[in-house]
């Protein structure tokens, strides 16, 4: 068997005068080998993170998102055919200058309420949004905001609607998706099951979410589960993984806080779970910060969570 000194004389961590010792000589080996060995996990992060922290320094600011150890990034800053202000290709070179790849990116509509009346508007917006988004070169582009769904016929059109989107997005070889909140997990109830209601813990109808799995094609849409909004909808997201697996290839990795402090996330076996049935990619999320810390430092702790986690491959 070999042993620990010539373990170390290969990977030339021994000097030939024996062991290296002390602290001081066990840390520069340990800088030295993480230098080497740059963290292999795929860490993403969702740029949303870091507020004004970013906007007034974009080019400074990927440059840290980098440094701290994550491999992509999903944006949060297209607004009038711009990014965070950039050109695309502008913004594109800075992210890929600092060593980032943006992966995905964050787009709502124009419209709140879908009707067959504007669907056509709101293809034409998806259409230039993917030109440009094809430009950035992202692999995925997320809707992250709810349209208004009061009833079967308002899932209904927005499933055409995000399917039509999809099919847009998938032309140009973009994964179309859907990121959601709490409110996904209400229910709508038809006209004639409304009587059945007799007490709200026997709820009648159907909850969105479920009805926008079950509405769109597998193959035009995906969705990106917000395993933190989930839960605070009072749902299970392995439930989810379980009954819809396949369909959740992107997450979104959020606590209440920065990630794994508030004890409400049990992120070990959502990561089991969703590695079981298929995960290509996740973002951390960090909002409302209750620590005494800038977002970065926020942002920073979040990964240092999931690069120590043995659960994260
Ligand atoms: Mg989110």
């Amino acid at each position: 068997m070999e042993t620990k000194r010539e373990f170390l004389k290969k990977l030339g961590l021994l000097t030939v005068g024996g062991m290296l010792g002390g602290t001081l000589k066990t840390a520069q080996a340990s800088t030295a080998k993480s230098n080497l060995f740059p963290p292999k996990k795929s860490i993403g992060l969702q740029l949303y993170s870091l507020g004004r922290e970013l906007t007034e320094d974009v080019p400074g600011g990927l440059k840290k998102v980098a440094r701290i150890g994550y491999a992509t990034a999903e944006a949060a800053g297209y607004r009038e055919r711009k990014m965070y202000n950039y050109e695309i290709t502008e913004f594109r070179k800075l992210a890929e200058d600092a060593g980032l790849k943006v992966s995905g990116s964050h787009v709502n509509p124009p419209v709140r309420k879908y009707t067959k009346e504007n669907a056509g508007e709101i293809a034409d917006f998806w259409k230039t949004t993917v030109e440009d988004h094809a430009k950035l070169g992202v692999i995925s582009l997320v809707q992250p905001g709810m349209p208004t769904i009061e009833s079967h016929d308002d899932a209904a059109m927005v499933c055409e609607v995000f399917n039509k989107a999809g099919e847009i997005a998938k032309a140009a070889g973009i994964k179309w998706g859907y990121h959601n909140h709490s409110g996904e997990f209400k229910r709508v109830v038809k006209e004639e099951d409304k009587e059945k209601q007799r007490n709200p813990w026997m709820p009648v109808g159907d909850v969105i979410y479920d009805l926008l799995l079950e509405g769109t094609d597998p193959s035009l849409v995906f969705f990106e589960m917000d395993v933190y909004w989930t839960v605070m909808g009072q749902n299970d997201p392995l439930e989810y993984f379980e009954k819809f697996a396949g369909r959740f290839p992107i997450l979104h990795i959020k606590d209440r806080s920065v990630l794994g402090k508030s004890g409400m996330m049990n992120f070990e076996n959502i990561f089991n779970k969703a590695y079981e049935i298929g995960l290509d990619e996740f973002y951390v999320e960090l909002e409302n910060i209750r620590e005494n810390i800038t977002q970065f430092e926020g942002v920073k702790q979040c990964f240092d969570y999931l690069n120590n986690a043995t659960f994260v491959k």
